[in-house]
């Protein structure tokens, strides 16, 4: 997607008069510019970091109603995100997928077995579609072997859906660049800019990528888009708006598929304090998550899990599945997101609405809240409203066309390569739409096979660093493919092989490659071990 001198072509062109910039390269802001795009704006998309390096790249992969957000009666919510979740799975097959889920009910949850039904009836019923269904213990126990029998009573199976997140807002970056977007990772917005009233009308921004020379430029648009999520209320700082969000953390372990062995999501009432927790299978490892405790530290750093996150969910994971014995030196990695949700001071931090808001404040609109799975309908608020402040760039049509499609269609027709499985073709063509057939096409003899224990190609190793706007290796082993979470030690036990593919593509010298391998592995074991 992105050739060779893209930074420097979407340099030279930054003095262009923009309809909107945004400001976060997560699943807010690339949806926005997805939306954007397809409404024939201008529009340019700043991302500090690497793109979804963010909340975007950790969160539980759920495209899901949110069953739990009943509970909280948040019957809006969850009606959008499983309307959301049916579109998705119908325009995203191959990046997005149903999962089953088991909800286990045991002698003395909080939520007795008549309002589970309940509930997934209320879900069932809002997404035009009846998937759950009710198991005695023994049944549960065939679906999955390993629950605890101790006091189980029985359980229900329901349906929702899962994605690899970084690779969704990579795909709807993508298609928005395609589409006449423009779109610059390792950008940061060091300033807004401001005119002599006070309106906000564009932004200082620095290239903080190797080679950018930190240059600076300013850059003025009709209306600038606050997506910074978790890190919103220090731009809104800035034009003397007080902060508004609550930053809270949820965390995650991983385990080998080996040691966990799920072909289901099994929810899990906490035994401490009845909070559902998940253990689900991802990309051929089993995902327990998640916490939600108030984030403190500096938010310039990654965030990382905390001794007493792993304690929690180890405990709900043990009591669980007793007999499988897990035990901490187990779990494969860790990983923390910081959800930027609307501070209405709750005690009980899982009690904060997951609802999106805007708030338009003196030329800064910010998007704030929400949850992966409703990101286009963010994105279309966010345009309706920009629509008040812009009416002369932002027409009715325009919005219209924009509600067409979430992803563009890609027919596994336009594929090279017989002999490439059906289920390998439409995992290309989930994740990388009109460029599926190019990655087919880039790879050389044997790569086109799965990397052991993942079901990642080689291949996609060498087309995303040949085209996936990589600038460091974390780019890659974190968000592109995701091996820094799927293979034991981060994938460095891979390095030797992974460094023939891709060194030549991202044309590194010797030098920076053993710079870039260095501050991998700080990074890894500093934000995705823990102390063992
Ligand atoms: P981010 O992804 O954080 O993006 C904001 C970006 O702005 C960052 O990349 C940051 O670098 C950039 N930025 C900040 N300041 C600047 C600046 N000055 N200049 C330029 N760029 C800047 N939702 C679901 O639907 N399903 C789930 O299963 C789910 N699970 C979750 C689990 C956890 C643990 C968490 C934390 C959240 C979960 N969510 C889930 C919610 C969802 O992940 C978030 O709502 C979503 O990722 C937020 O996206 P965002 O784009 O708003 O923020």
């Amino acid at each position: 997607m992105w050739e060779k001198g893209w930074r420097d072509r979407t340099w030279s062109i930054l003095d262009s008069k923009w309809d909107l910039i945004v400001i976060g390269g997560g699943i807010t802001g690339a949806g926005i510019l997805r939306e954007g795009a397809r409404a024939g704006l201008r529009v340019l998309l700043v991302e500090a970091d690497d793109f979804a390096s963010g909340t975007s790249s950790r969160s539980s992969k759920l495209v899901h109603g949110g069953f739990r957000y009943l509970k909280n009666a948040q019957f809006k919510l969850t009606f959008e995100s499983v309307r959301e979740r049916e579109r998705l799975l119908k325009e995203g097959r191959g990046l997005i997928s149903p999962l089953g889920f088991l909800m286990a009910s045991y002698q003395g949850d909080p939520l007795p077995r008549w309002m589970c039904g309940a509930g997934l009836m209320l879900y069932d019923l809002l997404a035009f579609k009846w998937g759950h269904r009710y198991y005695d213990a023994f049944d549960m126990r065939e679906l999955c072997p390993f629950l605890n029998e101790e006091g189980l009573l029985g359980g229900y199976r329901y349906f929702d859906a899962q994605t690899d997140d970084a690779q969704l807002v990579l795909r709807l970056i993508q298609e928005a660049v395609h589409e006449g977007g423009a779109a610059l990772n390792y950008t940061r917005v060091t300033r807004l800019l401001r005119k002599n009233s006070g309106k906000v009308c564009g932004a200082l921004i620095k290239d903080l990528a190797p080679g950018g020379c930190e240059r600076e430029a300013e850059i003025q648009a009709e209306l600038i888009i606050n997506a910074a999520g978790a890190w919103a209320d220090e731009l809104r700082a800035q034009i003397g708006a007080k902060s508004r969000l609550r930053k809270l953390r949820g965390s995650h372990l991983i385990f080998p598929a080996g040691r966990l062995p799920l072909t289901r999501s099994v929810s899990i009432w906490h035994p401490q304090d009845g909070r559902p927790v998940f253990a689900f299978p991802w990309e051929g490892v089993t995902l327990v998550g998640t916490t939600d405790v108030d984030h403190k530290p500096n938010l310039k750093t990654d965030p990382a899990i905390s001794s007493e996150e792993v304690d929690y969910l180890m405990t709900a994971i043990q009591c669980t599945f007793p007999d499988l014995d897990l035990r901490l030196d187990d779990v494969q990695a860790t990983f923390s997101g910081v959800r930027p949700v609307i501070n209405t001071g709750k005690l009980d931090p899982s009690k904060e609405s997951r609802e999106h808001v805007l708030w338009y404040e003196n030329g800064l609109l910010t998007v704030a809240g929400g949850k992966l799975t409703t990101f286009r309908l963010m994105a279309l608020s966010v345009l309706k409203a920009a629509a008040r402040q812009i009416p002369h760039r932002i027409s009715k049509t325009a919005l219209h066309n924009a509600k067409e499609r979430v992803l563009d269609p890609v027919s596994l027709e336009t594929l090279p390569g017989e002999g490439l499985h059906k289920a390998l073709q439409m995992r290309l063509v989930g994740r990388y739409g009109v460029d599926a057939a190019a990655v087919i096409r880039i790879a050389h003899p044997g790569e086109l096979e799965r990397i052991p224990k993942t079901p990642v190609l080689w291949a996609e190793l060498r087309w995303a660093a040949r085209a996936e706007g990589i600038v460091h290796l974390d780019d890659l082993l974190l968000r592109r493919v995701r091996l820094g979470l799927l293979l034991p030690n981060g994938g460095l036990d891979l390095i030797d092989r992974i460094r023939p593919i891709v060194q030549p593509e991202l044309e590194w010298e010797d030098e920076r490659w053993d710079q870039e391998l260095k501050e991998y592995t700080q990074l890894w074991k500093k934000c995705y071990d823990f102390e063992h």
